[in-house]
């Protein structure tokens, strides 16, 4: 399990698995040629997603973004993209029980991304997979949830947020807040209109701010959902917006690039987290972080 230090606080990747994902449609319009340069893909042109989740320990909260693709998929859905289901033994095998959750951030409504938020009980029932926690997520996301358009209707579940929203349980977002010291979101369109990254920024306040060990984190989530997509123009087909996506990248390496932050990738199944750098020519690279 990849785990680093961040200032005060200690991040961890946990995994819910690799599922199956087209690779025209992972590149959008980038040819193969190009992209399986970088990730291979098999017979049927599927290559091998991962599904990342952030652990967050501040000294004070146990903080877990994104919630992978859950155990509750359709048999059509497990069809297209199994199940594996990981995170709970992943986090188990750690010593981490839903128990031990204080707050959960999903970055969007996507059900690869918040699909642990909820299970069935024995009877049946939608309860919350982590009891004691405080669930957040972008407001206007939850809002485009409860009537999306055809295009990615598929993507939403509506299980794994509305019975935590009716309960009170989860709160929406609309973008800038901190949800405890250190850990913030921010809105980056493109994915979604509404997707937020979560900063997390670990440093003491009297460290220098750019010293030997990183000190801020990202969790970018699908504006650059692996480090095969670093370049400002290799987005998603799945994007509904895609030149959004591409303004924000340039927005977000801005600050990242100078501030050397580490940069989490939800879907990398071997690269979970990187620094990304532009080299002499211009070119995106990322870096090794120590501890992935
Ligand atoms: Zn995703």
């Amino acid at each position: 399990m990849p785990t680093l230090t961040l200032g005060d606080f200690e991040l961890s990747i946990f995994s819910d698995g690799t599922y199956p994902l087209d690779g025209g449609a992972f590149f959008g319009v980038i040819p193969k040629v190009m992209w399986s340069r970088k990730v291979t893909a098999d017979e049927k042109n599927y290559v091998q997603a991962g599904l990342n989740s952030l652990l967050i320990r501040t000294g004070s909260k146990t903080v877990l973004v994104e919630t992978g693709m859950g155990n509750k998929l359709s048999e059509r859905m497990i069809k297209f993209y199994g199940q594996p289901a990981k995170l709970l033994t992943s986090l188990a095998a750690e010593g981490i029980a839903p128990d031990d959750i204080d707050i959960v951030i999903n970055t969007h409504l996507h059900f690869d991304h918040c699909g642990w938020n909820t299970v069935h009980d024995n009877s049946g029932k939608i309860v919350p997979t982590f009891p004691r926690a405080k669930y957040y997520a972008p407001e206007g996301e939850w809002q485009y949830a409860q009537n999306p358009s055809e295009r990615d209707s598929i993507s939403y579940i509506s299980e794994n947020y509305n019975p935590l929203v009716e309960s009170g349980q989860m709160t929406l977002l609309k973008g800038g807040e901190e949800i405890v010291p250190g850990i913030s979101v921010k809105t980056f369109p493109g994915h979604t209109a509404h997707m937020q990254a979560v900063i997390i920024k670990g440093c003491h306040p009297e460290e220098p701010a750019f010293g030997a060990h990183p000190h801020t984190a990202c969790y970018i989530s699908d504006l650059i959902p692996t480090s095969a997509h670093i370049d400002i123009a290799w987005g998603m087909g799945f994007d509904l917006y895609p030149l959004q996506t591409i303004e924000n990248k340039r927005q977000y390496y801005a600050k990242s690039i100078p501030e050397k932050w580490l940069t989490v990738f939800t879907h990398g199944a071997d690269v979970p987290w990187a620094y990304v750098e532009k080299d002499e020519l211009g070119k995106m690279v990322a870096r090794h972080a120590s501890g992935s």
